[in-house]
């Protein structure tokens, strides 16, 4: 019988995955196909109880990143309408750091209700343990895949913490400028409320031009992952585990702001309030890793694993030299974000490039050309280890 795990065995997943079904927008029919592919796949191995769980999200990042800078300057806008106008413009710009701050760390967004959305889903399959069960964990990689984008070209990508963390000042200062006007501040404040509304003016400009690199076919990002999910399944199916239930979780909307998460831990958490989240994120190079740090898209807003969390991990990459796993800190957004915000644990398995940074990182060089096989069987076999290390608890 062919292994599921070897890396030609995951690459197979890959390849229809970002070759056939290609770019894979959130809540259009190519994501929709890769959730049929995954249910195919699952059939194909006896489990045919896979829960569909709808959610409705918007389709790009863009609306998550220049809401918060066009409610502030339509807020500036305000200023004529006197001193309670400036007040409220005070009050919106605000609110957008706020959701930045927010957005940038996987959290919720406060603007969400506001951005059109369209029909997606969650993919959640259940893999028993043999014997009376005494732990859960939850492995997840999400579905979507995002844009192309100028912002994480080679270069500018090292300035993307930094401006995020600018947008994010500049939308608080503009709205303590336009509240100290309404307070009868003079010159200096509204100095300051110009300047600042200039520059969102600058940011959404730089947006509108970010939007137009079309999709990628996520061949790292993120069909690396659900081939490593595929892959467990089948081995899990084979030879479960005796005291750990397995879920997997194939989440949707993560690129537009960790939305399938959030929708899990909705339905779940109450069930999954002790569960273990392993998250799988671009794991096709060579060098695999787990994060010990996650940047997050500002310097206000960085998270971590939770420490038992990064023990278990500490102690499998001991146990298990030959597969070179270990831990090191990356700049990354992504579900573990969602999940320490709300006081669940998380970790994430990453592949990182030669620089250190994940590998073609939203770009379309995320592709089938520039994957390497041996790390998708590396990460894979790091997590079933890790699924053993637990187990023996
Ligand atoms: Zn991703």
């Amino acid at each position: 019988m062919d292994d599921p795990l070897a890396a030609s065995s995951l690459y197979a997943h890959v390849r229809a995955l970002a070759g056939e079904i290609g770019p894979r927008p959130t809540g259009h029919p190519p994501e929709a196909a890769a959730r049929t592919y995954i249910r195919r796949v699952l059939g194909e191995i006896g489990l045919d109880d896979v829960e569909e769980m709808p959610l409705r999200a918007w389709d790009t990042w863009g609306y998550t990143i220049a809401a918060p800078a066009l409610l502030a300057v339509v807020g500036n806008g305000l200023g004529r309408l006197g001193r309670w106008g400036r007040l409220l413009g005070g009050l919106a710009a605000l609110t957008g750091a706020y959701h930045l701050w927010q957005a940038a760390q996987g959290g919720r967004q406060l603007l969400a209700p506001f951005f059109p959305k369209r029909p997606t889903a969650n993919l959640i399959a259940r893999l028993p343990a043999r014997r009376e069960r005494r732990h859960t964990v939850v492995l997840v990689g999400h579905t979507d895949t995002n844009k192309h984008r100028f912002t994480f070209a080679p270069g500018v990508k090292k300035m993307l913490v930094a401006s995020v963390t600018a947008a994010e000042a500049t939308l608080l200062l503009n709205g303590l400028a336009q509240i100290a006007r309404s307070l009868g501040a003079g010159r200096r404040a509204e100095a300051v409320r110009k300047g600042t509304l200039a520059a969102l003016g600058a940011m959404l400009l730089y947006l509108l031009n970010d939007e137009r690199g079309g999709y990628i076919a996520g061949a790292a990002d993120n069909a690396s992952a659900v081939a490593c999910l595929l892959g467990l399944a089948a081995h899990l199916r084979r030879d479960p585990l005796a005291h750990t239930e397995v879920w997997l979780a194939f989440t949707a909307a993560e690129e537009v702001g960790c939305l399938g998460m959030h929708a899990l831990l909705d339905a779940y958490g109450e069930r999954l309030r002790d569960g273990w989240f392993l998250d799988f994120e671009m794991v096709s190079t060579r060098r695999i890793a787990y994060v010990t740090r996650h940047s997050s898209l500002s310097y206000l807003s960085g998270y971590a694993p939770d420490p038992e969390s990064l023990a278990w991990a500490e102690e499998t990459s001991r146990r298990h030299p030959e597969l070179g796993v270990t831990g090191r800190e990356v700049v990354i957004v992504e579900e573990v974000g969602s999940l320490r915000g709300r006081g669940f644990r998380g970790l994430c398995l990453v592949g990182v490039g030669e620089d250190g940074w994940l590998a073609n990182w939203h770009r379309h060089a995320d592709d089938l050309g520039h994957l390497e096989p041996e790390g998708l069987e590396r990460a894979a076999r790091f997590a079933l280890a890790m699924l053993h290390t637990l187990d023996e608890k």
